[in-house]
């Protein structure tokens, strides 16, 4: 059951602040409170979903295409191409997901060593 309380639900309705590079209808993008790269953006889709497996298990293919047609968008807007990024999200407790929304991290604006985590 989706959380409606969650942090990201409140920045979407607009209940708490966040520092927004990009919105409209159904997708919105922000930087992230407690960067782990010098750039590092959060983009989420605006509907309920908890996670990656929910938003892939119950959006429209047209609404997977257009979330992830935008995020590339972002990552150019950002000019992020040239150098590269990295996208990630976590799903679940093992992956260490702590905000109940779907959402995709971009990571960007240094050379980001090994694929997982050591610590
Ligand atoms: P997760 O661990 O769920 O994959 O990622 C959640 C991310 O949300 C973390 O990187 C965390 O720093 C970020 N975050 C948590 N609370 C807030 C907040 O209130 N505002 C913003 N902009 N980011 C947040």
């Amino acid at each position: 059951m989706y959380d409606k309380t969650n942090i990201f639900a409140k920045i979407i309705r607009g209940e708490i602040p966040a520092k927004k590079v990009y919105e409209d209808d159904n997708v919105l993008a922000f930087h992230d409170i407690s960067p782990a790269c010098p750039v590092h953006i959060l983009v989420i889709p605006k509907g309920e979903y908890e996670s990656f497996d929910d938003f892939a298990a119950q959006a429209s293919a047209d609404d997977i295409a257009y979330f992830f047609k935008t995020v590339q968008q972002i990552a150019n807007q950002q000019n992020l191409q040239h150098e590269g990024y990295r996208i990630l999200s976590n799903h679940g407790s093992n992956a260490g997901q702590t905000v109940p929304h779907f959402h995709l991290h971009i990571l960007a604006g240094k050379k980001i060593a090994g694929l997982v985590p050591t610590e």
